[in-house]
């Protein structure tokens, strides 16, 4: 023979349970969202942790775009020194001195100052 009381009491004990409990779907999603905000934020910080906070801003105040292609993607930026700091070490940390470049532009760029020091050298040299 059933005895849909008892059933009844179970059912209402769990329902009570999940009343009480704090992880209700909603809650859930709530930590969900903050696990993720904390993972991107650690990621952030992962990935700038290791730039001096002049190039972060100098990434800040190009907004992220590289000042020669205009990409903006800061995924791939990088903070290039205008004049090489082997042509102008007083500059090195000068905020007027850093741009945001893309790795591409960057690259190039690093390419064509490396010619032309060595341009230099072989003068000075000669
Ligand atoms: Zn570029």
């Amino acid at each position: 023979m059933n005895r849909p009381t008892a059933f009844q009491k179970g059912h209402k004990k769990v329902g009570g349970f999940h009343k009480g409990s704090k992880h209700t779907e909603a809650s859930k999603q709530v930590l969900r969202d903050k696990a993720s905000k904390r993972r991107a934020e650690m990621l952030g910080n992962w990935k700038g942790g290791g730039l001096p906070w002049n190039k972060l801003q100098a990434l800040d105040r190009d907004n992220y775009t590289c000042q020669i292609c205009g990409l903006n993607d800061r995924e791939v930026m990088e903070v290039d020194h205008i004049v090489p700091k082997a042509k102008a070490p007083e500059l090195f940390n000068s905020l007027e001195n850093l741009m945001t470049l893309c790795a591409n532009c960057h690259r190039r760029k690093t390419n064509r100052d490396v010619a032309e020091l060595n341009r230099l050298r072989a003068q000075k040299y000669a």
